[in-house]
């Protein structure tokens, strides 16, 4: 079956608020093994919301509305599904005592346009809300469907769980019973490297191998149909072990698992006590390394030392090594690390310093140059970076970068 979401409501277009409900409703279209074809936005405008159905509905088998079914002016979703279908529409009985009662109930005097939302097609019927007072309604034409469901996720969830999905299984028949999906996570390379080491899988069509760019990781997305759970899991698992024969140790986790979680645990194997100096990051890389429960067995210390004072004072960066190469240089990160890792009695130390701007530029050192070095007892060393973006990318990629570097530290060891 192939399907496709419309979310209607002006305040999406707008970015007033963000749409939730399609997110959800994709991965139960996912689950169920349905194809998602296109998912799109339109405001509340009648001739707008009947043209994307009408569109829809020349390229897809069912089309499902997000929103748009209230009892005010500019609710008006049903209607336009109804012009755009020629359907007829009849009061739902069931539909209208649920709206009378929920105002009876409250004791309130029910406005008579508050009846329109019990008009279902006469091809079709309501989809009961048992939260709120609009029904949803499924629209039956030939080997087609729409499906039209309130906005407020309070609503809209239930209904999707209790209804929709029974329903389009049902309809889906023998086809695929679901979709699952893995991520790898990798880190060290970037994508178009990434993908060059992976291009033939790219094209497979089941299981599907998608490249996901995020901020200083690539993500390798592989999602299997099948009828069965463990088939899916089967299939994924031999695109798995060839993405792993290729990338090897770029790839440091799958799915939920992050970096600073396996660089923890790897940490904590090894017993092996960690210290920070942070300055254009601070405490960025700390407050990553602290969201990990454990963190405390190896993370000793973490200094902001934001001032060539605070560097001195707290680092022991001596005071013409900054006069000399400037706080932004490899060798100030260094006498950061090692001074963080002796401040704080560690195995290893890392230092980060750099420029997040917007100020603070100048030709030879710009916005963005940040130098990241990593001290054990026995070697000190540094890396320099050129990172783009604003003030919080700059910070983000540098305490990523760090990670990174300290991950590949860890694989340099000796295996434990
Ligand atoms: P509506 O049914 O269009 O009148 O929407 C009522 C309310 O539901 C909106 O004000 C939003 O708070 C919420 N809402 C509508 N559409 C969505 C959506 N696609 N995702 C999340 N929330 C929504
Ligand atoms: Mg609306």
């Amino acid at each position: 079956m192939r399907a496709e979401i419309i979310s209607v409501g002006t305040e999406l277009l707008l970015g007033q608020i963000v749409d939730t409900n399609a997110a959800f409703l994709s991965w139960q279209l996912a689950d169920l093994g349905i194809d998602l074809l296109y998912r799109s936005t339109v405001g509340d405008n009648f001739e707008r919301i009947a043209g994307s159905i009408r569109e829809a509905l020349s390229r897809s088998d069912a089309v499902i509305t997000i929103g748009g079914l209230g009892p005010t002016e500019d609710d008006i979703t049903k209607e336009a599904v109804a012009e755009a279908l020629g359907a007829e529409m009849v009061i739902d009985e069931e539909s209208a005592e649920r709206i009378r009662g929920f105002f009876r109930s409250r004791g309130l005097q029910m406005p008579e346009r508050n009846l329109k939302q019990a008009l279902v097609p006469k091809n079709g019927r309501a989809i009961a809300n048992e939260v709120g007072t609009a029904p949803g309604a499924i629209f039956e034409q030939d080997d087609k469907v729409v499906i039209v469901l309130p906005g407020p996720p309070g609503e809209f969830i239930p209904m999707v769980e209790r209804s929709v999905v029974p329903y389009l299984r049902e309809r889906t028949g023998g086809a695929p019973a679901l979709i699952k999906s893995r991520l790898l996570k990798l880190a060290g390379i970037g994508e178009s490297a990434a993908e060059d080491i992976v291009r033939d899988l790219l094209g497979s069509k089941n299981p599907t191998v998608a490249p996901l760019a995020h901020l200083g990781e690539v993500h390798l997305r592989i999602t299997a149909k099948a009828q069965e759970s463990s088939e899916a899991d089967r299939m994924i698992s031999e695109v798995e072990d060839k993405l792993r024969q290729r990338l090897g140790s770029y790839i440091f986790g799958v799915d939920d698992e992050t970096l600073e979680q396996v660089i923890v645990e790897e940490l904590i194997e090894r017993k092996l006590k960690f210290g920070l100096g942070e300055s254009c990051t601070g405490g960025l890389l700390a407050h990553r390394i602290t969201n990990i429960p454990g963190s405390s067995e190896i993370f000793l210390a973490g200094i902001v030392a934001y001032s060539n004072e605070a560097k001195t004072k707290f680092l022991n960066v001596p005071r013409e090594l900054i006069e000399r190469h400037g706080a932004v240089s490899h060798e100030v990160a260094r006498a950061m690390a090692s001074g963080a890792r002796e401040a704080a009695g560690a195995d290893i130390g890392m230092g980060i310093t750099g420029i997040a701007g917007p100020g603070g530029g100048t030709p030879t050192k710009p916005v963005g140059l940040v130098y990241i070095a990593l001290s054990t007892e026995s070697d000190t060393l540094s890396v320099e970076h050129k990172f783009a973006g604003n003030r919080l990318d700059i910070k983000a990629r540098s305490a990523q970068a760090a990670l990174t570097m300290l991950r590949q530290h860890l694989l340099s060891l000796s295996p434990r």
